[in-house]
């Protein structure tokens, strides 16, 4: 492993890849992801109009979000360290002809070395919770993206109701994802994900939580972080 490849945990990418090949169903384990991506896909396009924009999606897996954002007209890089996840998204576009998206097996910080200040907009959802160092992502987010230009992460609140809903009610009442898939310690509150983001230049510049009604099946945006959030933020 070479240092910038230094913070990962070799247990959170196997989960992610022994389940590689269903990234692209709809019905499995990655439902949640397919669920809730045009949510997001929008509320991004909505601050910062994707066509002709470069884009980074930052541990993209199987390319739900950088698929979408390349069909919005984005020039979109994802990168990740799990390759065989990689992989499936590569053969996603070409299966779908999607124009304009390209994968790499790399961190974060490796490309933050090699393209700093490149992106319009930056993406990194649902990864942070899953990463040893989240601060030092946040930080190469803050170098890859152009004065200007937009971050936008997403991850998973830490409080008595998020370990309820999000690890308890997910994973162990209504098997939305896999059991084991958050770990409770490793999740993030948003005074700590704007804290980092500030510490390394990046203004906030809203938030959007995300909910769900189980008997309906449904996700929506609303004001209410205090399980699954977004947040937006701008380089100065
Ligand atoms: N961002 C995608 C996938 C989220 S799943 C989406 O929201 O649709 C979490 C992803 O993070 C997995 O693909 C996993 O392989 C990746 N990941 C975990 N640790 C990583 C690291 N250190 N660097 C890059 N990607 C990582």
């Amino acid at each position: 492993m070479t240092t910038s490849h230094s913070n990962v945990d070799p247990a959170e990418l196997a989960k992610f890849s022994d389940l590689a090949h269903r990234w692209w169903d709809p019905e499995s384990e990655f439902r949640p992801l397919h669920q809730i991506n045009p949510l997001r896909l929008e509320w991004i396009n909505s601050l910062v109009p994707l066509t002709g924009l470069n884009v980074v999606d930052i541990g993209c897996g199987g390319g739900i979000l950088a698929d979408a954002m390349a069909r919005k007209g984005a020039q979109v890089l994802g990168i990740d360290l799990a390759i065989k996840s990689l992989k499936v998204a590569q053969l996603h576009a070409l299966e779908a002809g999607t124009q304009g998206v390209q994968y790499r097996e790399l961190s974060a910080e490796g490309l933050a070395e090699e393209q700093p200040e490149q992106f319009d907009v930056v993406t990194c959802m649902e990864m942070l919770e899953h990463v040893p160092d989240p601060s030092a992502v946040v930080k190469a987010c803050a170098q890859l993206v152009k004065p200007g230009g937009w971050v936008f992460f997403s991850t998973l609140n830490r409080n008595p109701k998020s370990f309820l809903f999000a690890i308890v009610g997910a994973e162990y009442i209504l098997n939305l994802l896999p059991k084991g898939t958050h770990e409770f310690a490793r999740l993030i509150k948003p005074s700590e994900l704007t804290t980092w983001a500030r510490d390394f230049g990046l203004d906030a510049k809203g938030f959007k939580g995300m909910e769900y009604n189980p008997l309906t099946k449904r996700y929506w945006l609303s004001q209410d972080t205090s399980v699954n959030y977004l947040l937006a933020c701008r380089k100065a």
